[in-house]
């Protein structure tokens, strides 16, 4: 039988990947194991799903668009490690998951932050993650204190993983071309951040509202943000952090002292 390609949509950020070198490159940074288990969010057309198939035990793949998720079963009709799962991935129980698994995806750039959210809210389930991505959230990724770059989500998803940039990605090897930059990054999971995610609403609290006025200290920051004044100068002076700087010269580390440091009422 043959199997009709579904037309890309815009809307639900469908830019498929095309070029075998930038497929292989991927699969190469993912340094996957026979005995490993990948979760592919968005698996397309499967131009990475195949690969992956091969490389380890199970591809756990979830793939929002029905069309495709019809095209991708006939199309891997005799692949038996793929598990397809048609839903969205903001909803999907990354619990289920077992301990361990590698996630490998080419985001949907419209929802890739929150995608990364949930995926570290369970990143007690994962090993490490290969992402595709927008250039620009990218670099905001892997930005170091003290530039504009550098905000929530360096701080968040620095805390919770080791980030590197590995390689950028142009327009041309995708259809159709996205009208953006893209790049792939490799966050290791960081051990050290398994130990309190029940502290994680807490913790983005605190550090979205450190970065809400960027050009106002952070005492200011965090007094407009509604959080108690009295918490707030306690939890300063408790981490030893000037309440005159600004949240752009603050490390992640010293995120996670203040934000352990600022008990509120
Ligand atoms: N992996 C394929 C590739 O590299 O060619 C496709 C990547 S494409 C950039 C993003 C994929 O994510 C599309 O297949 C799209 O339908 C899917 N997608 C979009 N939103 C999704 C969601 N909320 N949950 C799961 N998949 C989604």
């Amino acid at each position: 039988m043959t199997s009709s390609l579904p037309r890309p949509r815009k809307s639900l950020g469908q830019h498929f990947l095309t070029d075998p070198n930038i497929i292989r490159k991927i699969i190469a940074l993912a340094d996957l194991r026979p005995d490993e288990t990948v979760l592919e969010i968005g698996p397309g057309r499967g131009a990475l799903t195949g690969a992956l198939c091969r490389a380890v035990k199970t591809v756990v793949a979830v793939e929002v668009d029905a069309n495709l998720g019809e095209y991708l079963s006939r199309t891997f009709s005799n692949v038996h490690n793929l598990d397809l799962r048609i839903g969205d991935a903001l909803e999907f129980p990354f619990e289920s998951l077992s301990a361990g698994t590698v996630v490998v995806a080419n985001l949907p750039y419209n929802i890739s932050t929150p995608i990364l959210f949930r995926l570290l809210e369970s990143r007690h389930r994962f090993d490490r993650l290969i992402l595709m991505l927008q250039t620009e959230v990218a670099r905001r990724l892997v930005a170091k204190p003290g530039g504009k770059t550098y905000g929530s989500l360096s701080v968040s998803m620095q805390r919770w993983t080791v980030p590197s940039l590995a390689f950028t990605v142009s327009p041309g090897c995708f259809h159709p071309p996205p009208e953006v930059g893209s790049a792939v990054v490799k966050l290791e999971v960081r051990k050290d951040s398994l130990i309190e995610p029940a502290d994680d609403a807490h913790f983005l609290r605190i550090v979205r509202a450190a970065f809400a006025h960027r050009r106002k200290t952070l005492t200011n920051s965090l007094r407009d943000a509604g959080l108690d004044p009295d918490a707030i100068t306690r939890g300063l002076a408790d981490a030893g952090i000037e309440g005159s700087r600004r949240a752009e010269t603050l490390s992640p580390d010293e995120f996670v002292t203040l934000a352990r440091a600022i008990t509120l009422p």
